[in-house]
């Protein structure tokens, strides 16, 4: 990776109660990425971002925004980044347009009037510009949030479970938000307890449990993996190779010949077995038992869909 936009070292958090909310986590994000950090609630996602955007101060570790250092030049770093928090965090009695405006000039901007109309329209909120917060539903409220942290053209956009609760239309619109984002060369990192989410949404993917970054991959290798299935066959009489008939499913020898395993793709609407098994028998192999299992990471990730909220 050239230079990257954010780069964490070895950052962690233990909060005052004692609870360790981040062990010690490296990751370093690419300009222009859109990065889903995947994980289930209390994983530690909030604490990592709230870290980043200054929020939460870390226990140890550095973490560097497009080259200024987040602890000592804060501002800089801060300056930087845009936060659509988890939680909502408005004034109630404030006007969208004025609120907006309010973070666009807390970051030094001018009133640029041009760039509020367009973050406003973009997110079907300039007729109701002059509405008074309070007055405004819970989708609305949110668009106004994501409205404050775009309001400053910021390199670096936090939504922090964006769709969390969210109806369908806020939820498509915001799908075309960040794509045009990304066209604009926005970075985006957003976090989700939903696996389709960092799927539609996410370039790379980092899951994080028990705050630990268990693994960082590209989406479609990721999604590659977690969809990987092994068939093993306990066979009758071992074999000592693959028969020339059964190379298309490219299976493999294990345990000195006794197990032929086949990795097919659960997601795929034909995995191969029938076809697979017919050919066995068509070549005379005899097989006692039969069992599969799934890759170790899509245990980690049964693991975090089960506990999901
Ligand atoms: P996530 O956003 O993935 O749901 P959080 O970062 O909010 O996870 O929380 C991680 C862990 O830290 C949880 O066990 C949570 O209870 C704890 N935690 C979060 N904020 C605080 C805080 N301000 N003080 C103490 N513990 C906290
Ligand atoms: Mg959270």
């Amino acid at each position: 990776m050239t230079e990257p936009i954010l780069d964490l070292r070895g950052v962690a958090k233990t909060y005052k109660s004692g609870v360790v909310a981040l062990h010690p986590t490296d990751l370093a994000i690419a300009k222009g990425e859109i990065f889903a950090l995947l994980g289930p609630n209390g994983a530690g996602k909030t604490t990592l971002i709230s870290i980043v955007c200054g929020i939460v101060v870390p226990s140890a570790g550095s973490i560097t925004v497009a080259g200024h250092d987040a602890l000592t030049d804060a501002k800089a770093a801060r300056r930087l980044i845009g936060l659509v928090p988890q939680e909502l965090s408005v004034d109630m009695f404030e006007t969208v347009l004025a609120t907006v405006r309010f973070s666009r000039r807390l970051f030094g901007h001018s009133g640029h009037d041009a760039h509020i109309e367009q973050v406003l329209r973009d997110l079907s909120l300039w007729d109701k510009r002059d509405a008074k917060i309070m007055e405004l539903s819970g989708g609305m409220k949110r668009r106004v949030l994501i409205a404050k942290a775009l309001a400053h053209e910021p390199a670096i956009l936090f939504l922090d479970e964006p769709t969390a609760g969210v109806d369908v239309a806020l939820r498509r619109d915001m799908w075309t938000l960040v794509h045009r984002l990304r066209e604009k060369g926005t970075t985006v990192i957003l976090t989700t307890h939903y696996i389709e989410e960092a799927e539609e949404m996410a370039d790379r993917v980092g899951v994080i449990d028990k705050g630990k970054l268990l693994l960082v991959d590209d989406k479609a290798a990721l999604m590659a993996k977690l969809g990987k299935r092994e068939l093993d066959l306990t066979l009758v009489e071992p074999i000592a190779a693959v028969p020339a008939a059964l190379a298309q499913w490219a299976p493999t020898i294990e345990n000195d010949g006794r197990t032929l395993r086949y990795v097919f793709d659960a997601k795929e609407e034909r995995t191969g077995i029938p076809s697979f098994l017919t050919a066995l028998r068509d070549e005379g192999i005899a097989f006692k038992d039969l069992e599969t299992s799934k890759s170790s990471l899509e245990d980690i990730f049964v693991d975090l869909v089960g506990e999901k909220a």
